[in-house]
C-alpha cells in the first residue's frame, strides 16, 4: 500500500524531529477525512483553534486522540471543551485560568495547561509579557487553582523572513522557562515552532511542536 500524503509528511517529521520533541498536528479547518489519514499513520495528538470546531471533531472522531487548544480564547466558550480537552495552550491571562478553573471543576477534571508568552513583535499576538508571565508564577496564585496544571510556555515568533530575529526570540522563551522551571521543576513543556519556524525552534529546545500546513497542506 502507497502511503497518503499525509502519512508521508509526518513520517518526515518523525524522522527529523530529535527524541522527546512531541508533534501536535494542527488540524484547524482541515476536513475529518484528513485527520483520519493522520489518525492511521498513528498520530494521536491534534490541536484546534477554534471552540466549536473542536467539539465537533472531537465528537466524530475516536476518543483515544488527545485534543489541544492553541485559539484564541473567549472564556465563554471554555465550556464547549473542558469536558474532554486534554491541554489548553493558548492561555494568556489570569481571568482565562481562573474561567479554566471554573470548567474543570464542573466536569470533574484537572486540565492541563500553557501560558502563552507573547515574544514577537508583532502586536496581534496575544498572551502574557514575558515579564507578566513571570510576576504571575512568582506571586503563586496559580497553585490556588486546584483543577489547573500549570505545565509549561507556549510562544509564537514574528512572522519574518528575518532567522536571527526569530531565534532570539525562541531563545528569549526558552531562557525564560529556565528560569521558572528552576523554581518550579514540574514546568515540562515549552510549545514553540510551527510549518516555518519549527528547525529554529526545536534548535532553542523546544519540547513540543505544534505543524499544521507542513502535514495537511494549506487551509481552506
Ligand atoms: C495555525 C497554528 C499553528 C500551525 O501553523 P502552520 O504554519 O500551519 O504549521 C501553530 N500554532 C498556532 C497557535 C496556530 O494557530
Amino acid at each position: 500500500m502507497t502511503k497518503s500524503p499525509i502519512a508521508a509528511r509526518l513520517a518526515e517529521l518523525r524522522e527529523q524531529l530529535p527524541a522527546g520533541v512531541q508533534l501536535v498536528a494542527v488540524s484547524k479547518f482541515q476536513p475529518i477525512e484528513a485527520i483520519r489519514q493522520a489518525y492511521a499513520a498513528g498520530q494521536r495528538l491534534f490541536a484546534e483553534s477554534r471552540a466549536q470546531e473542536l467539539a465537533e471533531k472531537h465528537a466524530a472522531l475516536p476518543k483515544d486522540i488527545q485534543w489541544h487548544f492553541i485559539g484564541t480564547m473567549q472564556t465563554n466558550k471554555v465550556k464547549v471543551y473542558a469536558p474532554f480537552v486534554s491541554m489548553i495552550q493558548s492561555v494568556g491571562s489570569e481571568k482565562s485560568l481562573q474561567v479554566i478553573q471554573k470548567e474543570a471543576l464542573k466536569n470533574g477534571r484537572t486540565i492541563d495547561v500553557l501560558l502563552e508568552v507573547h515574544i514577537a513583535a508583532e502586536r496581534s499576538k496575544s498572551g502574557f509579557f514575558p515579564a507578566e508571565a513571570e510576576e504571575y508564577i512568582a506571586s503563586g496564585r496559580w497553585r490556588e487553582l486546584p483543577n489547573v496544571r500549570v505545565r509549561g510556555l507556549m510562544g509564537m515568533a514574528t512572522f519574518t523572513d528575518d532567522t536571527m530575529q526569530v531565534s532570539r526570540e525562541f531563545s528569549a522563551l526558552r531562557a525564560l522557562f529556565e528560569r521558572l522551571k528552576s523554581s518550579h521543576p514540574d514546568f515540562d513543556t515549552l510549545s514553540m515552532g510551527m510549518t516555518d519556524d519549527w528547525p529554529a525552534a526545536v534548535a532553542a529546545r523546544s519540547t513540543m511542536v505544534r505543524i499544521g500546513s507542513f502535514i495537511f497542506g494549506d487551509r481552506s
